[in-house]
């Protein structure tokens, strides 16, 4: 201080350093991580709140950078306080450092404000020696166990501490082992384990050059020093690089009392959770052992009691339980998973934290909470329930999914979530065939082609060798919510013997197999399944998620019937209805093939007109279904080649149904056949090159739409141009439509408003959106081909290694399945800017399978789509990360 010149010395208060937690004191907080740590911070929240944690305290941050500023000193005071931390222990315990009758043991641990590998591990039960260990062996009544204990903490502390290598205490264990002629660890007896103990110190000594240290107090001062030292490892300072961790002070560290649960009839420990993780029910769940440590818990050497048997046998600490995890589900507001133990009869809560549960428990532990005035519905929507939690609920699943690991022979893309059980068969037909007989089958193929559809539907699950998430498999079973295991290139199919294999299982026609879309396996024989159910509580919860959901979500659906069940799940419109898979029923595909082979307008129109009325037909069930609710229809997309047959079986069929000769279908094939399918004659470059096939579906939408008008039904088409890259594209078909509506209009004398869009699924179109913008009523990105194309990767084949680019982390996720933020995610970014500079109001969605990908969900809503499209399954999964998405963004603007 400066006064007039002079200056006085004044004595500056000690710091405080160390912040005590337990017993009923808690000095610090939650908010206090950056001094306390995060392990320093979480248990004196708990504390706080007045959860029964062992007592301890925590030495700051704070302190660890005096240390180094000081050059490895403690600073001044920290001795002292230290001090008072150990008899704020004692006090708490009722027990002392170094007790011969009654030792207070403590763990030290170190702890950084962020988790960080590479610092010191923790040190158990230090505080022991030759006088203490004897303390603990009557306390516990048991010597083997006190014993043991005692020559772990020398290991221990010897590795972490004094930097004797755990390998030399091995050493010394397995020489015992093999002179008294034990096999396993828990052979050794009490006496075997004093002499073990005898020889570790030994080792120490011989290794350090000094006695073991056998005062608990230098012990700790040791201990608290490695941890500090700890700070500035090379493994430590290597991970804040490479995270590019700065501003940290150092790190926290943590000596908190060890309890007993093995001290009589009067202790034990267990497991628990708040609410039942399987069903949600609202009571205790979990298990316990009369005297004994968690390490009898986990190695299973004696069977736990179910949690209810403690009301018996410790009712005092069973009270205290369950007083305590009502106070623990106000304050964390979710269902928790505690670890506890009980040292005679005194119940310690020694760690907390949210509890994994199934996609039932989710949702009815959401709605219970909200109904209990636990939660309010924002903080259930926003943190209680996942999206996978959601999918789990809709589709079946395996009743024992832990018990066939075992019996898994491959694994593929998780393409389509649920599990199926049935026969193999390789073709659609056996599985049509083997459905009428009654059978449950699973459809196996290197890939499917629209031509497979009628076996693909009559099959419980699809499996394919080859093919990505966007495969003509992935893409229908998920639009059917069947399952489907998709590119699994672990096994070779031989269509020809009717069997695959893994290389050395092989599975043949008529064999039992179980696939899991969720996860990609393939399961040898048959495994049991429970159906999904969807309770009262699920709709409950469904509701408030809408209240907190401003983008819509719409669903990709082609037919009348997927359409209304993904209406029941919430859909709020059709995002995209692919045509082509209309072409496929019945008679169709006929009248489909004779318009390809048509070699001149004339024949083509002829061929088109046969189709009309099928089409119709198809958009007045589908308006229908969605009366009311805007729906998106896409012209005609894939390669004409994709309708024709590719087998000689089905050429000659081909040929004899339209009275042609097998060479001039033959040749048909061969001059459609393309080297990579997914870049050829396509899109609208099919509807430019053939006008005809454009009016003929532009026709079959608006009769369809106008005359549903008349029938009052409300009707919102929206026509969808595909594949544009150049805005003269969809000026060139946006003119047909436009022309063919007129016409249409005239001759049924009504007139309906429609709207003409494009999908941008072509770099270039993203890039030129302001161009395109001008011409279009709406923008659908159609992320499945915008990925493949922007990656240069096909659809069809980067299944084979997309799996182990993400394997080997050279990507991130596979970008069929959520959006390439980085890169993809910049051309929708510019699309949709570029788009809006030119047309303010442009509608703006998403129709590629990644409409579904929560993920992907939380970046359209970021760019600021009105909506996301996905199939009917996904309808209320999109709902749901929509919501979170909004909540999310709401809770950043206010922390801003
Ligand atoms: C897309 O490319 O994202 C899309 C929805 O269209 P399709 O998958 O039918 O090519
Ligand atoms: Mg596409």
């Amino acid at each position: 201080m400066e006064t007039a010149g002079k200056t006085t010395e004044v004595a500056t208060p000690v710091k405080k350093y160390t912040y005590v937690f337990g017993n009923g004191t808690a000095e610090g907080d939650k908010s206090m991580k950056a001094l306390l740590g995060g392990k320093g911070a979480n248990l004196a929240e708990m504390s706080a709140i007045g959860l029964p944690v062992p007592p301890g305290f925590t030495i700051s941050t704070e302190a660890c950078k005096t240390y180094y500023d000081l050059g490895e000193q403690w600073p001044e005071g920290l001795a002292e306080q230290v001090e008072e931390g150990i008899r704020h222990i004692e006090e708490a315990m009722g027990a002392r450092f170094g007790d011969p009758d009654n030792p207070l043991l403590v763990s030290v641990r170190s702890g950084a404000a962020i988790s960080m590998p590479g610092m010191m591990d923790t040190v158990l039960n230090l505080g022991l020696n030759d006088a203490a260990v004897e303390g603990l062996a009557r306390r516990t009544n048991n010597e083997r166990f006190a014993y043991d204990a005692y020559r772990r903490f020398i290991d221990m502390f010897g590795d972490v501490v004094s930097g004797v290598d755990h390998h030399y205490f091995e050493e010394a264990l397995e020489g015992l082992k093999q002179e008294v002629g034990a096999k396993n660890d828990v052979d050794l007896t009490a006496e075997h384990l004093k002499e073990l103990v005898d020889r570790y110190k030994a080792v120490y000594r011989k290794h350090k050059g000094l006695m073991f240290p056998d005062d608990p107090r230098e012990q700790l001062a040791l201990a608290i020093n490695a941890v500090f030292k700890s700070w500035n490892s090379d493994r430590a300072i290597k991970y804040r690089q490479i995270n590019k961790i700065t501003g940290l002070l150092g790190t926290a560290v943590n000596v908190q009392a060890m309890v007993f649960g093995n001290m009589g009839e009067d202790s034990g420990t267990g497991v628990c959770f708040t609410r039942n993780p399987s069903t949600g029910e609202h009571k205790l769940y979990g298990e316990f052992l009369v005297n004994a440590q968690g390490e009898d818990v986990v190695a299973g050497i004696r069977t736990p009691e179910p949690i209810d048997k403690m009301a018996e046998l410790l009712p005092q600490a069973y009270r205290e339980l369950v007083e305590t995890t009502s106070l623990l589900e106000k304050h964390y507001k979710n269902m928790q998973d505690i670890e506890f133990t009980v040292q005679t009869g005194r119940l310690f809560i020694l760690q907390t934290r949210n509890g994994k549960r199934t996609g039932t428990a989710a949702v009815k532990i959401a709605v219970d909470m909200v109904r209990e005035g636990l939660v309010d519905k924002r903080t259930a929507v926003r943190d209680l329930v996942e999206p996978r939690h959601i999918d789990q609920l809709l589709h079946p699943r395996f009743k024992d999914e832990a018990g066939y690991k075992d019996k898994v022979i491959a694994k593929g893309l998780p393409a389509s979530p649920g599990a199926a059980v049935g026969k193999v068969v390789f073709s659609a037909e056996d599985a049509e065939a083997a459905r009428d007989r009654g059978e449950d089958v699973i459809l196996v193929r290197i890939e499917t082609s629209p031509e497979d559809v009628g076996g693909m539907d009559a099959a419980k699950g699809i499996l394919t060798s080859r093919g990505g998430m966007t495969s003509h498999a992935a893409v229908v079973a998920r639009g059917w919510g069947k399952p489907c295991v998709a590119g699994c290139g672990d096994i070779v199919i031989n269509y020809k013997n009717k069997s695959f294999t893994n290389g050395q299982v092989t599975v043949h026609e008529g064999d039992w197999i179980s696939i899991n879309g969720s996860t990609g396996e393939v399961i040898l024989g048959k495994q049991a399944l429970v159906a999904p159910e969807l309770s009262g509580d699920f709709a409950t919860f469904m509701s408030w998620v809408d209240e907190f959901r401003v983008m819509k979500v719409r669903t990709n659906a082609d037919t009348p019937a997927d359409a209304a069940k993904a209406r029941e799940f919430g859909a709020q419109g059709i995002g995209l209805c692919r045509t082509e898979h209309m072409f496929f029923e019945g008679d169709r595909i006929l009248s489909m093939r004779k318009m390809i082979m048509a070699s001149n307008e004339k024949e083509r129109r002829a061929a088109l007109a046969e189709l009309l009325p099928y089409q119709k037909e198809d958009f007045l069930g589908i308006f229908r279904a969605m009366d009311g609710l805007p729906v998106t229809i896409r012209l005609l997309d894939p390669p004409l080649h994709e309708f024709l047959p590719h087998d000689k079986q089905g050429q000659m069929e081909m040929a004899e149904a339209l009275g042609l000769s097998l060479a001039e279908v033959k040749a048909k094939v061969e001059a459609l056949s393309e080297f990579n399918p997914m870049l050829g004659h396509r899109g609208c470059r099919l509807g430019i090159t053939y006008p005809e096939i454009t009016e003929m579906q532009a026709r079959a939408i608006l009769e369809a739409a106008v005359e549903l008008d008349e029938e009052g039904v409300t009707v919102l088409p929206e026509i969808m141009v595909p594949l544009v890259g150049t805005v003269e594209e969809l000026i060139h078909q946006k003119a047909v439509i436009q022309r063919t509506a007129e016409k249409v209009f005239e001759e049924k004398g009504r007139r309906i408003d429609y709207q003409i869009g494009t999908m941008i699924e072509i770099p270039r179109a993203a890039l030129t959106a302001d161009e395109i913008a001008r011409e279009a009523d709406f923008f659908s990105f159609g992320t499945n081909d915008l990925t493949q194309l922007t990656f240069g990767y096909s659809r069809d084949d980067a299944g084979r290694f997309l799996p182990y680019y993400v394997e080997q982390k050279i990507l991130k996720d596979d970008p069929f399945q959520s959006i390439d933020q980085t890169g993809v995610g910049q051309l929708i970014r510019i699309g949709v800017e570029r788009g809006r500079s030119t047309r303010p109001l442009l509608k703006v969605g998403i129709c590629g399978e990644h409409g579904g990908d929560p993920e992907s969900v939380h970046f359209c809503y970021e760019v600021g789509m009105d909506y996301v499209s996905c199939s009917p399954f996904r309808v209320p999964i999109a709902r749901l990360a929509a919501a979170q998405a909004y909540l999310t963004a709401q809770d950043r603007q206010q922390d801003a």
